[in-house]
Parts: structure tokens; C-alpha cells; sequence
């Protein structure tokens, strides 16, 4: 039997649980936004309604490769993922957790610093910046030239990196959670821990508003390694203000 239907059926597959999984988080942190932030998104249904279509067809894009890897992985033994805890040593599993939230960070903090030379912003970026200012629905809100860009990261690490499908599986629920958490307009953390040391090299919702309002500065995904190192760290956002400024509309 020729591959190409298998290949399509995982493509598929593979789109409809990134999209459930969109739909899914990205409505649970909108109804969290309602319940602790009444009036929060108030004027933005517009808004909201584009930010969820740009997801979902990013959520295509992220399908494809994702459901051809998982297909070669599957039936023709690609990649560098185990299933056996013990295959490596148990300590591995936190480094190579550790590990993919770098490099994704790394491809992510340098595609995002091309997205805003403004020939790319023009042609890409906009999209993601027209949500102004971003609510949990716009955790994939990307033309979809970005999400090629970001399409493609973790299927080709993972013939680079071995990796348990545990683990991935963890990859994939943090940057969902972090996607979405980073652009809901309210800081789902605590203080202590974003004004504390860690809020020095982790990034959330805090560090991203400024991002959106500034434009310039602020590119990383999960950590301020890559600002700090560049010179692009704007430090974090005003949160509070930014929400005073979109009551007072
Ligand atoms: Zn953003
Ligand atoms: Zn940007």
C-alpha cells in the first residue's frame, strides 16, 4: 500500500489534536479570564473571533509535519524517541526536558527577532501583533509563514535528541500552557516567583505584555537567557496598567 495515506491520515490526525488541544486550553484560560478577570476581554470579540482562526490554521500547519514524524516514527522507526524509562539513565529524562525547552527557546527567541526586521513584520508578524492587546485565544494567532517557522521545531529535534514520549509529551503541554498563559492580559503565577529569582530568567505573561507593547525587545519563548545575553531584555510589564488602560476604552 502506497504511504500516502497513512501519511495523510496522521497529518490529519495530528492537526485535529493540536487544534482540540488550542480549543481546549485556550478555552479554559478564557473562562479563567472571565471567572478572576470579568470584563477583561470586554470589545475584543472581534478580535478574538480573527485570533481563532489564524489558530486554527496554524494548527494545520503544525499538524503536517507533526503527524508525518509521528507516522515515520510509527511505521518505519524515524526518530530518536523511546518509550522505555529505563533505556536511559532515569536522569535523563530531566535534562532532555530541559534540553528541548532551550533549543526551542533558542529557535524561537532568534525566528521571533527576524519576524520583527520589517520586511518579515510586514509580511508575517503582523498578525500576531494586530492583537492588541492579546487575550488567551492568540497563543497561536500567526500568519502562516510563522508557524512554518515554529511548525517545524521540536519534529526535527526529535531525530536529533533522544527523547521519551513522556517527556515530549511534556515539551508539548508546557509550551501549550505557556503559549496560551503568556498572552491572556493577567499573571496566573505568583508574585513571589515572577519578582523573585526565578522571574529573572523565566519568562510569563508579565514579561510578554511588554513585549506587545513595546514591540522592540522581549523575543524569548521560556526564558530570559537570550534578551539577557542580546541586549534585548526590556524587563517586565505593568500588567495592572495595561489592564486600567483597557478598562478605561
Ligand atoms: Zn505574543
Ligand atoms: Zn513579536
Amino acid at each position: 500500500m502506497s504511504a500516502a495515506l497513512p501519511i495523510a491520515f496522521s497529518a490529519l490526525a495530528m492537526t485535529l489534536i493540536v487544534g482540540g488541544r488550542y480549543l481546549l486550553t485556550s478555552g479554559a484560560f478564557a473562562l479563567a479570564t472571565r471567572l478572576r478577570r470579568p470584563g477583561l476581554y470586554r470589545g475584543l470579540e472581534a478580535q478574538m473571533r480573527r485570533e481563532i482562526g489564524w489558530s486554527l490554521a496554524s494548527a494545520a500547519i503544525y499538524g503536517i509535519p507533526a503527524g508525518i514524524v509521528a507516522w515515520g516514527w510509527q511505521a518505519q522507526g524515524w526518530t530518536r524517541i523511546y518509550s522505555g524509562v529505563g533505556d536511559y539513565p532515569l536522569c535523563y529524562l530531566p535534562v532532555s526536558l530541559l534540553a528541548y525547552l532551550l533549543l526551542h527557546d533558542t529557535c524561537f527567541y532568534w525566528t521571533h527577532r527576524l519576524m520583527h526586521r520589517p520586511a518579515w513584520f510586514r509580511l508575517a508578524h503582523a498578525v500576531h501583533h494586530d492583537s492588541r492587546p492579546p487575550t488567551a485565544w492568540a497563543a497561536m494567532s500567526f500568519h502562516p509563514i510563522e508557524a512554518v517557522t515554529g511548525a517545524v521545531v521540536i519534529p526535527a529535534l526529535v531525530f536529533v535528541i533522544p527523547v521519551h514520549v513522556a517527556v515530549l509529551g511534556a515539551v508539548l503541554a508546557i509550551m501549550t500552557v505557556m503559549g496560551v498563559g503568556n498572552h491572556m492580559g493577567w499573571e496566573m503565577f505568583p508574585r513571589a516567583l515572577v519578582h523573585g529569582p526565578a522571574g529573572r530568567w523565566l519568562i510569563t505573561a508579565t514579561h510578554h505584555e511588554r513585549h506587545h507593547a513595546a514591540y522592540r525587545g522581549n523575543y524569548g519563548l521560556y526564558f530570559r537567557f537570550w534578551d539577557k545575553a542580546c541586549g534585548t531584555d526590556l524587563g517586565l510589564g505593568d500588567l495592572a496598567a495595561a489592564s486600567r488602560l483597557r478598562a478605561s476604552r
